[in-house]
C-alpha cells in the first residue's frame, strides 16, 4: 500500500521507498510532490475550485490559450478523463458532419490493439474483444481495422466515413509505435473522403514522447487531439482540442460537463505546463528515454530468450517478454526489489516514468531489472 511519493520515488505504509518508472500509468509526469504543482495546487484551493461550466474560469482560460498555443488547435473542450475526451470527440465527430447537412456520415474507424477507453462509446473504439465481453452490443456504426496498414484503411474509408481514431504509440496494446509515415497517410485518407482525424494522444501526449504531440514527429496536424493522463500531473483532468473548422461543431446545449476543467484541474495543468518550460520535460523524455531504450535493447542481447523486443520513443518504452515467461513473476521480483513498472499488452513491460527521471535513476531500474532477467520465472505453459 503506498502512502506518499517525493520526485521519482513513492514510500509504502513501512516505509519503504520504490523508484517508480510506471507514474501511476503515465500520470505524474513531474514526478510526485513537485513543489510547483504542490504550491499551485494549495493555492488555487484557498481561491476558488469549482464554477461548473456556467461560467468560465481565470485558470481555464489561461490554460486553454496556453494549449492552443502549444498544440497549434483553435478551441478546447475540458473533460475529466482520458475516456471522457474519446466520448466527447465521438460525439463531436458525429455532429460536426450533421451539422454540414451530412446525418450519414456516422461511421468511425478505430484500429484493433487500440485502447480509447471504457464507457460504452469509447469501448467501442477499444480494438480489443476481452474489454467488450458480456457487455452487449457496442455502439452502431464502429469498425476497426489492422494498426499500421494503410490498405486496409484505405478500403474501409467512404463518405459515410465520420472520422479515423488512432493512438501514435499504442500504450494499452504493448506499446506498439505507429509505422514510419502511417499518420501521415491517414491525414491524407480522410482528406481524400472528407474524413475527421482525431488523435488519442491521452498517453502520448504533453511531452512523453520528447516532443508536446506524439504526432509533431510525423509532422502530422489531426483535426481533434484528446489529451489527459500527464496534462495534470495526477491531478484529474482531459482537454478535447480541435481545429477552427470543428470549433462549432457542438453547439451550446449539445455537450457539457458539470466539474469538467474546474479551476484547481487547470491550476495544476498550468503548473505541468510551466514545469515544462522550465525543466525542458520533453528535452529530458527526448534524452533519457533513448537512454533507457538503448539499456533495454542491451537487455534484449544479455537475455535473448527472455527478452525478445525493445521499443518506443521518448519516456514511453516497452520491453516485450518471451511467451515463457510470466510478465506478473518479473513485476513482483522487481517491487521486491525496489521498483515499481506496470504491464501493457500481454507480456510488455511498460516504461512510462514521470519526465523528471535522470539516466542515473533509469540505471538503477535496469540494474534492478536486469538482476530479476537473469532469474526470470518461467510459466509452464507458454502464453498465448
Ligand atoms: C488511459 C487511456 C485512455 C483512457 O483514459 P482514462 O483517463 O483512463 O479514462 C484512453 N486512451 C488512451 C490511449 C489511454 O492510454
Amino acid at each position: 500500500m503506498l502512502a506518499r511519493g517525493e520526485g521519482c520515488y513513492v514510500f509504502d505504509t513501512e516505509g519503504k521507498r520504490y523508484l517508480d518508472l510506471y507514474a501511476g500509468i503515465a500520470v505524474s509526469s513531474l514526478g510526485h510532490a513537485h513543489p510547483g504543482l504542490v504550491a499551485a495546487v494549495t493555492e488555487q484551493v484557498s481561491r476558488l475550485i469549482h464554477t461548473s461550466n456556467l461560467f468560465y474560469s481565470d485558470k481555464t482560460a489561461e490554460l486553454a490559450q496556453k494549449l492552443c498555443a502549444r498544440s497549434g488547435m483553435a478551441r478546447v473542450f475540458f473533460c475529466n478523463s482520458g475516456t471522457e475526451g474519446i466520448e466527447g470527440a465521438i460525439k463531436l465527430v458525429r455532429r460536426f458532419h450533421y451539422g454540414k447537412g451530412s446525418c450519414e456520415r456516422q461511421h468511425i474507424v478505430a484500429t484493433w490493439s487500440a485502447f480509447h477507453g471504457r464507457s460504452m462509446g469509447a469501448v467501442s473504439l477499444t480494438g480489443q474483444p476481452k474489454y467488450w465481453e458480456g457487455f452487449g452490443a457496442p455502439i452502431a456504426h464502429v469498425s476497426h481495422t489492422k494498426y499500421g496498414d494503410l490498405e486496409a484503411m484505405a478500403r474501409r474509408l467512404n463518405d459515410q466515413t465520420a472520422a479515423v481514431f488512432v493512438e501514435p504509440i499504442q500504450g494499452e496494446g504493448g506499446v506498439l509505435p505507429a509505422p514510419e509515415g502511417y499518420l501521415a497517410g491517414l491525414r491524407a485518407l480522410c482528406d481524400k473522403v472528407g474524413a475527421l482525424l482525431v488523435l488519442d494522444e491521452i498517453q502520448t501526449g504533453v511531452g512523453r514522447t520528447g516532443r508536446f504531440l506524439a504526432s509533431e514527429h510525423d509532422g502530422v496536424k489531426a483535426d481533434v487531439v484528446v489529451l489527459a493522463k500527464g496534462l495534470g500531473g495526477g491531478v484529474p483532468i482531459g482537454a478535447i482540442l480541435v481545429g477552427e473548422h470543428c470549433a462549432g461543431a457542438l453547439p451550446v446545449g449539445t455537450h457539457g460537463t458539470t466539474f469538467g476543467g474546474n479551476p484547481l484541474a487547470a491550476a495544476a495543468a498550468l503548473a505541468v505546463l510551466r514545469a515544462y518550460e522550465e525543466q525542458d520535460l520533453a528535452g529530458n523524455a527526448a534524452r533519457v528515454g533513448e537512454h533507457l531504450l538503448s539499456k533495454l535493447r542491451g537487455l534484449c542481447e544479455k537475455y535473448p530468450a527472455v527478452a525478445v523486443a525493445a521499443r518506443g520513443r521518448g519516456l514511453m518504452c516497452g520491453l516485450e517478454l518471451a511467451a515463457d515467461i510470466d510478465p506478473r513473476g518479473v513485476l513482483g521480483a522487481l517491487r521486491d526489489k525496489g521498483v515499481l513498472l506496470s504491464t501493457a499488452g500481454d507480456r510488455v513491460l511498460r516504461f512510462v516514468p514521470p519526465l523528471v527521471v535522470t539516466s542515473a535513476q533509469i540505471d538503477e531500474g535496469i540494474a534492478a531489472l536486469d538482476e530479476v532477467l537473469s532469474a526470470a520465472p518461467r510459466v509452464v505453459a507458454p502464453q498465448k
